[in-house]
């Protein structure tokens, strides 16, 4: 069966593929051809050679081989667009081990050339500000939560084990916030942004102590909020969310109970909201689902209307994950 995605960007929606490195050299792989068009070919293990092959339609794939500065490159004119008043989302999707954190964040222990996006689009705004000093003057702020069981934590308060935070629908209020209640932090350098990003990452993980790996089961949003004045008086006010996702992969309801149960529900709703409210988007439909889960709500104001988005659907190449491939490649379809 042949699985084709539409290849013309439905509005402002775009889905961008990333297959991470195999590590270890006794698997086997996936992934059979790597177009550069967008086209992606993977082989089903189970189905004789002529019966395998599977091809799906993407706006980038980036093989193994892709560097940080490589996706970065492709990312960078849609992260810009920020600077001039749009808003923007970029998700990250696929199941636990397949790289969207590293897309996102980089590696643990990160050098300076295995920065994720996060980091890099920071620098890159920065590096707009300057630029345009003459004719606008900009101000950055940062928020960082997590949404675990549809519950939102500020991962940047001084107690942030201890805060759950209130969703603002009312995109007409001033300051244009959805999470008036989360800390703001201004951010002026690099240095700034990653001090933030590793306290973050510090919130997140003191958790993770208590519930096993918990980071993989909530997401994570980093969210850059732009203000800019020009030389004339006209303002200007956009963000920029970036979204560590929880991982995708299906449980196995006859083998988990109680709370790993509930928490998978919660991500599972959550993701399927996510992918009810963008395929409602691509297909321009007169109601958008956003009510139906915590992310979406929160997201909101940057998806739909002029707003731009862009999903990296995530895969694991080995054999052995090809049942969460075709899942997330069917993910990654309907969205685009
Ligand atoms: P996820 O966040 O989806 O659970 P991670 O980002 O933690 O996955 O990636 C799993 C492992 O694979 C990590 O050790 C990570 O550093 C590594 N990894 C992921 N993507 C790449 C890549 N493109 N190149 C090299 N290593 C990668
Ligand atoms: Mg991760």
């Amino acid at each position: 069966k042949l699985y084709n995605m539409v290849q013309d960007l439905k509005g402002n929606i775009r889905v961008y593929c990333r297959v991470r490195p195999i590590f270890n050299s006794e698997m086997n792989g996936v992934i059979d051809y790597i177009g550069k068009d967008g086209s992606l070919f993977v082989l089903d293990p189970s189905k004789p050679y002529k019966d395998a092959r599977k091809t799906f339609q993407f706006n980038q794939v980036f093989g193994p081989t892709a560097t940080q500065d490589d996706v970065f490159r492709e990312t960078q004119p849609l992260i810009r667009s920020v600077m001039d008043g749009y808003n923007v989302c970029i998700f990250a999707y696929g199941q636990t081990g397949s790289g969207k954190t590293y897309t996102m964040s980089g590696p643990p222990g990160r050098s300076a050339t295995e920065m994720g996006i996060n980091y890099l689009a920071l620098s890159d705004l920065f590096l707009i500000c300057d630029k345009r000093k003459d004719m606008m003057t900009y101000e950055i702020y940062v928020q960082m939560v997590e949404i675990y069981n549809e519950q939102v934590r500020d991962l940047l308060a001084e107690n942030s084990s201890c805060t759950r935070l209130d969703i603002r629908t009312c995109s007409s209020e001033d300051d244009g916030l959805s999470l008036p209640d989360a800390t703001m932090h201004s951010v002026n350098s690099t240095k700034d942004v990653l001090q933030l990003m590793e306290a973050g990452e510090v919130n997140r993980a003191v958790s993770s102590t208590s519930m096993n790996n918990r980071s993989s089961r909530s997401h994570s949003i980093f969210m850059v909020h732009v203000r800019g004045k020009d030389t004339s008086g006209g303002t200007l006010r956009s963000c920029l969310h970036l979204v560590d996702l929880a991982g995708s992969e299906r449980v196995d309801k006859s083998e988990v109970t109680g709370d790993r149960l509930k928490e998978a529900q919660y991500i599972n709703k959550s993701l399927s909201c996510l992918g009810d409210v963008i395929s409602s988007l691509a297909q321009k439909n007169s109601h958008i689902p956003y009510r139906n889960s915590k992310l979406t709500l929160l997201l909101q104001d940057s998806l739909g209307g002029q707003a731009k988005t862009l999903m990296f659907a995530h895969l694991s190449p080995e054999e052995d994950s090809f049942g969460e491939t075709i899942s997330t490649l069917k993910f990654a379809q309907r969205v685009s």
